[in-house]
């Protein structure tokens, strides 16, 4: 049995309360290992000991120095790859194949990203003419922006975590990370390469715990935290910039999303097929970019809805290991309960069950697990919940649309902005169409193709402020003009 405990100043320490709670492995069932919970005892001596960190060498280094132990953190995680797979398969049970390909290369490379970029970005310089004739010259320096609470969930725990830690890092800030309680494992692994890297102690703490009265409120309403970044519910973004309204602390929120895919019937039906498939399939539908509405252009609907109906049906269900899954269980039992109250939803409101529904029939020893069948519906009207609100599950809606403006208007049709994507070969149509969606992020013919140097955020109530290549410097860092009379 694991003992999990916070990474503190540069040391593993367990809670003053010796609370805990359970790490529950989603494939089976079975208890992981005991999680200390932090009070504020703990989550007040993180915040101290990255205060203190920033005042020390971490403060003082240069770019240059930092990146250089910042690469050494990526190249730390890549060397313990397996390490980190195996916890991150323990903690949300998705398939091995998809979190070596994703989660942990993708976690390693977020410190190489961004420690290369500092190194190159230019900041601002304005010659001004004054009366005298003199002049004045005014510069730009960015400074880091001190601690950073670092508020994460449990989709893709470590690839989403050092997303914020990296970048926070280049730029010189200490921080304070409180995981989601459901995956804790890899945020406390990487305190033990933080530790080899050479990072000095203090720089990053990790405090386990809840949101709400436990970990996660306590950061965000610790007086000391110069900022704070989110991904999460809308709701519980709402509730954090209220914490952070406090003292004017800035946040970054990567709120939810109920993204829509669109498909013209001059898409390539092949690659509509795949990358829906995907966008609403991959890591058991716990992507906040996954499509949950699909609007297909009526002449293409019956073969779309047919062909995508194959594909999920051709989806191999099984645990991490099973070299032959693609899809696994959601992540915890409470939510699968969430996900099949709008199954039971859907069908209450009269939708037709194309494919799914409920839980699948797994073996003995997986059976504690918090399987669901991948399912797609059609015939729902647009006000169903089951249309409008985020399930964060393996779903998708489909329905028929006849315009352009129309297809535009029902993308448009929610408070959410996070991610869209377009499938047509026609380039104007594919241009004009992605100009008009409200959102953050718009695919055409692709989806989840990131490129780290990107704007990544959500518009409307699916989040404030972009991160991702020279935009995380606007969170991270406090830019600062000099102004010198000359
Ligand atoms: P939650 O909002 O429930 O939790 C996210 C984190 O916030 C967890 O660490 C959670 O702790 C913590 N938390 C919860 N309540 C509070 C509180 N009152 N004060 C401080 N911290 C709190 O999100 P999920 O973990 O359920 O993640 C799924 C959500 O994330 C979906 O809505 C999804 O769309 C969104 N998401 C958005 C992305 C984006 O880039 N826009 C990317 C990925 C996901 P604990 O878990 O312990 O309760």
């Amino acid at each position: 049995m694991k003992e999990i405990k916070h990474f503190i100043n540069g040391a593993f320490v367990g809670s003053a309360s010796g609370r805990t709670f359970e790490d529950i492995n989603p494939a089976n069932g079975q208890v992981i290992g005991q999680v200390h919970e932090a009070g504020r005892v703990e989550v007040d001596t993180a915040v101290k000991a990255a205060r203190a960190a920033l005042k020390g060498p971490w403060g003082k280094m240069s770019v240059a120095e930092r990146a250089e132990i910042l690469h050494r953190v990526a190249d730390g995680i890549t060397a313990r790859f397996d390490e980190f797979l195996e916890a991150e398969c323990l903690d949300t049970g998705k398939p091995k194949s998809l979190a070596s390909h994703i989660d942990i290369p993708r976690g390693a490379a977020n410190f190489k990203v961004f420690a290369d970029l500092l190194k190159n970005v230019a900041n601002e310089a304005f010659e001004m003419a004054t009366p005298d004739g003199a002049g004045a010259l005014n510069y730009g320096v960015r400074r880091p922006k001190g601690v950073i609470g670092v508020i994460s969930p449990w989709n893709l725990p470590l690839l989403l975590m050092t997303w914020k830690v990296g970048p926070a890092l280049a730029c010189g800030n200490c921080v304070v990370v409180k995981p989601s309680e459901e995956t804790p494992l890899t945020a406390t692994l990487l305190g033990e390469v933080m530790q080899a890297a050479g990072v000095p102690a203090g720089v990053y703490n990790v405090v386990h715990g809840f949101g709400g009265d436990s970990a996660g409120a306590f950061l965000t309403e610790h007086p000391d935290v110069d900022a704070y970044t989110f991904t999460g519910e809308t709701g519980t973004g709402e509730t954090i910039m209220r914490a952070a309204a406090k003292g004017v602390r800035q946040v970054s929120l990567e709120l939810g999303g109920k993204n829509a895919g669109i498909v013209f019937a001059d898409c390539d039906m092949d690659k509509a097929i795949e990358g829906t498939l995907r966008s609403a399939f991959a890591n058991c539908g716990q992507v906040c970019l996954g499509t949950e509405r699909v609007y297909v252009e009526r002449p293409i609907f019956d073969e779309f809805v047919a062909r995508l109906k194959a594909g999920a049906e051709a989806l191999v269900i099984g645990p991490p290991d099973d070299a032959s899954s693609n899809f696994g269980p959601l992540v915890s039992l409470k939510h699968r309960e969430k996900v099949l109250s709008y199954y039971q939803q859907a069908l209450d409101d009269g939708a037709t069950v194309v494919t799914g529904g409920s839980v699948p029939d797994m073996p003995a020893h997986l059976a504690g697990g918090a399987w669901v069948q991948p399912t797609i519906w059609t015939g729902l009207t647009d006000d169903s919940a089951v249309v409008t609100e985020e399930i964060f599950g393996p779903c998708c809606h489909i329905r028929p649309f006849d315009t352009e403006e129309e297809a535009i208007e029902l993308a448009n049709s929610l408070p959410y902005g996070l991610a869209s994507a377009i499938w047509t070969e026609n380039s104007s149509r594919a241009h004009r169409v992605a100009g008009q969606i409200e959102a953050g992020i718009v695919w055409v013919n692709s989806w989840f193709l990131r490129d780290l140097r990107t704007a990544f955020g959500g518009s409307k109530q699916s989040g404030i402020g972009r991160e991702g290549g020279v935009h995380s410097l606007e969170f991270y860092t406090e830019l600062k003009n000099i102004c010198v009379k000359l």
